[in-house]
């Protein structure tokens, strides 16, 4: 399972899909794509292979944009199948996800939002973590690196994530818990690459952040990433790591 994503100046569905498919060797059986082309969140999905996905996205959508999350996934939570692969979008169609991990107590989560009127779609815990996000910003008139923070403080579980907000869109904010996240860091934070490891991005850049456990990342274009603790929100000095081929 795998996680990129990208923000920037570059059209950045290539970057994607030929990261995910250096994350391959990490095991998946399904893999998706949502691709912001400044008005429409454009998404593909489906089981089976990066190179299923490709040709998915030839028929489905139109792959523009210089912001994009890509996924390879191994199912825990729901069979494989297109609709349970990610990413996976909130009942209001403003906030995206890809995950790698499980939340545990999804389950009483879900019902929770249940009652408050939340419809799913799949049988993912992904899906319930997505609109744990949306509730807690809406209701707490939070920003989405907040209500991301508060969410993982209600979550048990393990996750490597990338969340986008459609009203935020030259952001992103990732987080990990067992599962790696590292940050390349473009020229004057012109871009940035979010990667399960390096691979996706080492033609582009030699900088790289590694998020330790229990840390987030509000990355935005055009300024440094802000990464804190999730626990307990300090800040946390990012450490660049030099690449090397
Ligand atoms: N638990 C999530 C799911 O089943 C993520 C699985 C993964 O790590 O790819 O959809």
């Amino acid at each position: 399972c795998g996680i990129t994503g990208y923000i920037g100046y570059r059209n950045a569905y290539p970057i994607i899909i030929n990261g995910l498919k250096r994350l391959e060797y990490r095991g998946y059986d399904s893999a998706g794509v949502m691709l912001f082309d400044g008005t429409n969140i454009n998404v593909a999905k489906t089981k089976g292979k990066v190179s299923d996905l490709e040709e998915r996205v030839a028929e489905q959508i139109i792959a523009d944009g210089n912001i994009g999350i890509g996924h390879t996934r191994w199912a825990t939570h729901g069979v494989p199948n297109d609709v349970n692969s990610h990413p996976h979008i909130s009942a209001s169609g403003e906030l995206v996800i890809v995950h790698n991990g499980i939340i545990e107590n999804y389950d009483s989560i879900k019902k929770e939002l249940q009652t408050r009127g939340y419809v799913f779609k799949s049988d993912t815990d992904t899906e319930v973590l997505v609109n744990l996000i949306e509730e807690i910003k809406k209701k707490n008139k939070v920003k989405l690196g907040q209500a991301v923070q508060i969410a993982l403080n209600q979550v048990v579980g393990a996750y490597a994530i990338a969340v986008f907000d459609r009203n935020k869109p030259d952001e992103m904010v990732v987080a990990r818990l067992g599962s790696p996240i590292a940050i390349g860091v473009g020229k004057e934070f012109q871009e940035y690459f979010v990667a399960s490891d390096a691979s996706p991005f080492i033609e582009y850049t030699k900088d790289a952040i590694y998020l330790e456990d229990e840390e987030m990342a509000i990355i935005k274009k055009g300024r440094k990433v802000h990464v804190r603790k999730i626990k307990d929100d300090s800040f946390v000095d990012p450490q660049i790591h030099e690449l090397k081929l």
